[in-house]
This record gives structure tokens, sequence and C-alpha cells, in this order.
């Protein structure tokens, strides 16, 4: 009954409440940092929920991370007993890749397509551009991955862009050549995710219709940092290409003009007047009780951010004290200023700090750029303090790690001609550049990839290029029926790696992050629980559907629900191989580590990926001209302003206390630069602030080089170390073991009304999880979802 005052409402003040209450019509709550934006959007789910005014297959609700993501199915699965997985939460990405999956043959893909990160789309870009005899001089291999990134967001085909210039021509000409060769390769890049399940949506009607109709209300965090094809995506859902209504479904929007941090990345803050013109917005809520911090770091932030101009103008408060004053120091060094570092966190942690005793987790330590986290994590390392770094070089961009993954993206699909380069000659086995340009050339000749031309190349380098065909090919064989964790393990051995990296000075490290890697797939198993209950719906099927269904107080969760689940095809019941699922999480991740991620440990990130966290300590470090501000941003308006806001979220994280701190030399990219003390100090209130060293005028000069002063002494003392202490804790036992219901086994013959006759290689998974790994004699392998899937036993 929506007339109820519901429980879900108690913990809100009357704005707030308006907000998640507000009738199923287009809206924008717009409001500074820790006003509750993020609270409200996830109330206003549970609440839709609640009242019955939705289902959880209506919900799609889109986060900037898939930290973020997870972190709001656990809040709505603690405030309701819902299955969260029904629902559609997660990044732009995320969602894309999902409904991609969903409808792989309509949007031209092959089924298990692969995605590109931006490092392996580099790569592909400079083949092109090799193959093509592209002066790397003349058209920097960025600059090209750049203009095809910035055709995309603009939703541009390279028939659609303009030429002006002959430099142009060429460009666009290397667009469409890289595209031919993803298409070739069955690889989609970052961008090509979100275009393509763009035009599917906006040229299938029946597709669009559908979707529109599925999600009644469509709520997105952190609005201000959409880009102009994520609006246009939102936007296809509302309304028809022709401009026409959609089926009137409501969209959701949050967002803080000041937290805009993403403009050099394509982001445009004009997103929210756009929507409220072109939505024809009616419901605009302001949030203005800042509910985060204490009174002493929100005056500074809104001192801070009064700077900048054009601001859409909202106001903050605090009914907190003004709490403890933020605490300003300069050091020496920046060896120095981590080890002032350490030490306050001694005393953070052994009870000095606020309200006693504070856990790790909860003490952030921030920084501009990630060259910055070396030094930092080289004194935690050091004394010990388990940490975790977010974003960064993440985890599965390592390159032993990208090796591996290289490796088993080519058991899933041969023709990725990428993840082939990667490998066929590491291990060294003797195939030369030469060798390698000779079979590209004959593979471009044939129009195939370069594991199919293999087979057409002769001689000694023939002979070398066929052995790591078949060794793949063997290898696919052999772990055809092999668990997930025992695939990697097989592959790590037989790939020839961990020979390679046992033999190599530094490579201890590297086999243990390759170990790691093992334990990342098995909890990725464990946390996935594939094929339950969310499952594709075919067009029209609605009101059918298992997701449909709702609340269902006796469905305990699993476990914790993953943001890029796929369901299975709601058909056939075919779901990714547990590999090929694997691997796109792979893509997708920002870097989490699964495996440590319950651990006690000190949090470092960039501001960049703060947005949206809070913490009870946080420190920001290196606030130097030059550095933060960043070089490049000094030298125009938009650039500045756009820093101050990143200081602005960088202040606006803390809960209780907040340290600035920065230092006199700094030695980065191998230089040591003096710095001068940031000019944002200068824009904060001295009432707030306590200087723990004495206000020096910084001594002047802007920031120059001097060689690679005292690098040597801080080599060694590996980084990464502290997050991944537990790596060898085994993995939890599930609670019981049902009797298998579907009565299935390896090695029966079974029937399937699609794919026909074939043997079942193996059983993954209990009860509604439970998946089968079939041999089918036309079709081939595949995994399917027992409790989708119609297999009968063959007598
Ligand atoms: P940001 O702009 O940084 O993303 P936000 O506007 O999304 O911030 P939230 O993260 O939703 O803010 O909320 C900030 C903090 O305030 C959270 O800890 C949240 O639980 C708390 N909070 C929000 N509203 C209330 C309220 N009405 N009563 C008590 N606490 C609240
Ligand atoms: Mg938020």
């Amino acid at each position: 009954d929506v007339e109820t005052p519901s429980p879900l409402l108690q913990h809100l003040n009357p704005e707030q409440r308006a907000a998640v209450t507000l009738p199923n019509e287009h809206a924008l709550i717009l409001a500074g940092a820790g006003s509750g934006k993020t609270r409200v959007l996830t109330t206003r789910i549970a609440w839709l929920l609640s009242t019955g005014q939705l289902s959880p297959g209506g919900v799609m609700a889109v986060t900037f991370t898939n930290k973020a993501a997870k972190e709001m199915m656990t809040r709505l699965s603690s405030m309701l007993p819902v299955n969260v997985r029904g629902m559609w939460i997660g990044t732009f990405h995320g969602l894309c890749n999902r409904f991609l999956r969903a409808h792989w043959k309509l949007a031209n893909l092959p089924q298990s397509f692969q995605i590109l990160d931006t490092q392996d789309q580099l790569s592909a870009v400079k083949r092109v551009m090799k193959q093509f005899n592209v002066d790397e001089e003349r058209f920097p291999a960025k600059e090209t991955q750049w203009f095809i990134g910035g055709c995309k967001e603009d939703g541009l085909r390279p028939r659609d862009v303009q030429v002006r210039t002959e430099e142009d021509r060429r460009r666009v000409e290397l667009y469409q050549l890289y595209e031919e060769q993803c298409a070739r390769e069955g690889v989609v890049d970052f961008g090509e995710l979100m275009l393509r399940s763009y035009e599917l949506l906006r040229d299938n009607d029946a597709i669009r219709a559908h979707y529109q109709r599925r999600f009644r209300h469509i709520l997105i965090d952190e609005f201000q940092d959409t880009n102009k094809l994520q609006y246009a995506w939102i936007k296809i859902f509302a309304f028809n290409p022709d401009g026409s209504s959609g089926a009137g479904n409501s969209i959701f929007a949050v967002g803080d003009d000041d937290q805009s941090i993403y403009a050099f990345r394509g982001a445009r803050v004009g997103n929210m007047a756009d929507f409220v013109r072109e939505f024809q917005v009616r419901h605009q809520i302001k949030l203005e009780q800042n509910y985060r911090s204490y009174s002493n770091i929100l005056d500074s932030a809104n001192a801070l951010i009064s700077h900048n101009k054009g601001r859409l103008g909202k106001n903050l408060r605090t009914d907190q004290g003004p709490g403890e004053p933020v605490r300003v120091y300069e050091a020496p060094t920046d060896l120095a200023e981590a080890q002032w570092l350490l030490e306050e966190m001694r005393h953070l942690v052994r009870g000095d700090g606020p309200e006693g005793g504070t856990a790790r987790r909860e003490i952030a330590v921030l920084y501009r750029s990630n060259a910055q986290s070396r030094v930092i994590e080289t004194a935690l390392f050091n004394a010990g303090v388990p940490y975790r770094v977010y974003g960064g070089l993440r985890f599965f961009e390592r390159a032993e790690i990208k090796h591996a993954l290289a490796y088993l993206r080519l058991l899933e699909n041969p023709n990725d001609d990428t993840s082939f380069l990667r490998v066929v000659n590491f291990p060294p086995r003797g195939i030369g550049a030469r060798s390698i340009e000779q079979l590209q050339d004959a593979a471009r000749a044939a129009g195939c990839s370069l594991h199919d031309a293999v087979s057409a190349t002769t001689g000694k380098a023939g002979a070398n290029l066929g052995a790591f065909v078949a060794k793949i090919d063997v290898l696919r064989e052999q772990t055809q029926n092999l668990s997930l964790r025992e695939i990697i393990e097989l592959v790590l051995q037989h790939s020839g790696l961990i020979e390679q990296y046992r033999a190599e000075r530094d490579g201890a490290e590297r086999i243990e992050n390759l170990e790691e890697l093992a334990s990342a797939a098995e909890s990725f198993v464990m946390q996935e629980g594939f094929g339950r209950d969310a499952v594709a719906l075919p067009v029209d099927e609605l009101s059918q559907s298992p997701v449909s269904q709702g609340l269902d107080p006796d469905q305990p969760l699993l476990n914790e629900p993953a943001p890029d689940y796929v369901p299975p095809d709601a058909e056939t019941g075919e779901t990714l191989s547990p590999l090929a699922a694997f691997l796109t999480h792979a893509a997708l991740e920002a870097g989490d580590n699964q495996a440590s991620a319950g651990q006690d440990a000190v949090q470092l990130m960039t501001v960049h990926s703060a947005k949206g966290l809070e913490f009870d300590v946080v420190f920001v470090t290196g606030l130097e001209e030059g550095l933060f501000p960043s070089e490049r941003s000094m030298s125009d308006l938009d650039g500045l302003e756009e820093e101050r806001r990143l200081m602005y979220v960088a202040i606006t994280r803390a809960r209780k206390r907040l340290y600035l701190s920065h230092s006199q030399t700094r030695l980065l990219h191998g230089q040591t630069r003096y710095n001068v003390r940031s000019r944002f100090f200068d824009e904060l209130p001295e009432h707030a602030l306590k200087w723990l060293t004495p206000k020096n005028q910084s001594f002047g000069g802007s920031a120059f080089g001097f060689g690679a002063g005292y690098a040597s002494t801080r080599s060694g003392g590996g980084g990464g170390g502290g997050w991944n202490a537990d790596r060898f804790a085994s993995p939890p036992v599930p609670a019981q073991k049902a009797e298998p219901s579907h009565g299935l086994k390896a090695g029966l013959q079974v029937f399937h009304t699609k794919f026909g006759e074939g043997t079942v290689l193996s059983i993954e998974g209990q009860g509604d999880d439970a998946r089968a790994q079939v041999k089918f004699t036309r079709h081939g392998v595949k995994w399917l979802a027992l409790a989708v899937a119609k297999l009968t036993p063959v007598t």
C-alpha cells in the first residue's frame, strides 16, 4: 500500500523523503557532497519495490564503479529480502556488456566476444598502424586511440566522420581498419560496448520497445560525469529516435556539478541542463544538509569551491559541531611525508584518533597521480601495515597477468590476434619479429586470423609457429573437463610462464601474482553462482519471466552479488563458460582484489577513484603546485577549475579527521622536483586549519628537475605486498552437499531441443545454480544452466 508510511523513510530528512517518494516521472536531484544523494537513490529503489510499484526486473541503476554497484546491492539486500541479481545494477560498461551478451547475435558479435581494455586497445591500434606503414611520428598511436575513442563517444562510425584535411582522412581510414581488425578478432573495446548497445537500441524497434517497457525506473548516480554517448544511451530508453515518448518510464538522476571531474575524458556537466530541458523535468530537488563531515571539514570544502565560477549554486550545511581542525603538514621530502603518514596511522590505529582506535579500512590515503603511490606503498610494506591499492596499475593489468590471460583468451577464441601476438613468443620460443611479420602478411592476404594462417607457413619459423598453435590447441582439449582453477593452473604450468619467471631475478613477485590469479578465479566462481533466477528476457515475455516474481522472503541471497553477472539465455539456457565469464570480469573489473576484500587494510587510491566514497580519516598528500593542481591544468582556467573540483571531492571524503600534506621535494618520474605548496591552501579558511609544521612562505620558483637524486634508496621492498597477504586462505566450503536433482552426470548422452544430441562432459554448481558442460555432435561444447535448459537423457 503506497499510503502506509514505510520504515524505509524514517532515516531521511523531509527533502530526502520527498525525493525518494517522487511520482513516477523524470527527476533531477542536485546536491553537494555527503548530502545523501546515493542514499536517496538506493532508498528509492527499495521504496518502489516494497510498495509494490516495481519488481526487481524493472530496475536499472547506473553507478560509477563496480565497487559502488556492489555496495548498492549489499545495501538493498540489507533493507529488503530481495534478490538483487535480477536487477540491472552496474556501471555503464557492465550493463552494456550484459545487454550485448544477451543479444550478441542481433549486435552482430560472436557469442564469446572478448573485451579489450585500454592497454589492449592501444596495442591493437599500434598493430593496425604498423600493418599499413603509418608513420608513428606523424600519427602517434595514442592520438589515434584517442581519436577513435572520441568518435565513438560522439556516436560516429568511420563513414559519419567529417573529413576536412588529408590528416583527417588518414585518421578515419585507420579507424575503419581498426574496426575491421576488431571484427575479425571478435573483440570490442570499452567505447564499442556503449556504442554497439546504443545502436542496437536505436535501430531495433522491438528490442527498444521491450527494454523501454521493462525498465520502469532508471536511476543514475554521479550524473554530472556522464559523457555524450552515455546521455544518448539513457535517452533512448525514454524517447524513440523520432523524438516520440517511449513507454513512459522515469529517469531519476542524481549529481553534483561541483564534483564533475572527468571533463578531460569527455564528461559533459552540461548534460544536467540538457536533461532538465529535453526530458521536461518537473521535479528538481536540492539537498542541503551534509551528514558526512564535521563543520571544519565542510567549511574548508565550501570555501575552496567558492573560488570556481559558473556553478549551479547550492548550499551545504551541517548540524555536527566544528570537530577537529584540518591538519596541515609540510615534509622536507616525499620519503619523510610517507614516514609521517605511517606515524600518524600508528597513533590512529592504536587509539589516539577520533573516538578511540580507528580501523585501518577507515583510513584513506589519496593522491593526485598514481605515480605517487609507490613511495607510500613501500613505507607501508616495510612497516608491515596491511594496505590495499585501488586503481593504479590494476591487478589485471600487470604484465604477467596479461600474459596468463592471453593464453586463457586463446583457449576461448583462437582468432584473438591481440592475445596471439602477446604470447606467441613469450616465453621465448625462437619466433622472431621477421617471422611474425610474414605471418601477419599471410593472414592479411588470406583474410584470416594469425592462428589460422599458421598452417600455411613453412621452414623453421613455420615449425616453431606450428608448435605454438599445437600447444594452444592441446591445452584447449586438455582443459575441457576442468574447473576454472584447474584450467588456470594447467595453463600456468604448460605455457611455460611459471618456469620463465622462476628464471628471472624479480620473478618471485610475478609468480605470486599468478598464483593470486588462480585464487581470484576461484573466488569469482564462488561469488558468481551462475544461472540463478535472473534470465535474459526474450522480447515480450516479460510477464512470465522468473524475474517478475518479485520479492521472495524465503529466498536467501546466496553470497555477495556480482555487478558483472550475465544471465543465461532464456530460450536455450546457454550460459557463458566459467572461463569466458571470468575473462569478461577481468576486463571490466576495477582492480578490486576479491581474495582480500575482507581484510582490514589502509586504503590507497587516486582522488578520482575516491569519488562517492567516505572514510573516518583521510590524508590528501602531495598538495604541491604542478602536482595538485597538475602541471597541465595550470595554464587554463577550465583545467584549474576541474582541479579545484577534484580537491573538493578529496576534502569531502572525510568524516572525522582530515590531513593535508605537501613536500618540499619529490622524486617523480626519475627527477627530483622542488615544490611550492599548492595554491589551494590559500583558499581554505584559516580558522579551520591547524599547521602541524610552521606555516612557511614556500620557497619560490617553479618545479625543476635535478636528475634521479636518491632513487636507489627506495628500490626493492615490493609494492602490492600487503593486500594479498591472505592469498593462501582456503575458499569457503559450501554449507551442504545436496543430491543433484537434475539426474545428470558426466558421460551421459543427452538431447537439447535446439542443439540436438550431445554428451555431458561435466557438471558444476548445485540446485538452481547447476550448470552442465555438454559436447554437442553438431554444435560443439556449450555451457548450459540446468534450471533453464531442457536436457533430457537419451537412452
Ligand atoms: P557524494 O556526493 O560524496 O557521493 P552523497 O550525496 O551521495 O555524497 P551519501 O554517500 O549518500 O551522500 O551520504 C553521505 C553520508 O551521510 C552517508 O554515510 C549516509 O549514510 C549519511 N546520511 C545521508 N542521509 C542521512 C540522514 N538523513 N540521516 C543520517 N545520515 C544520513
Ligand atoms: Mg554519492
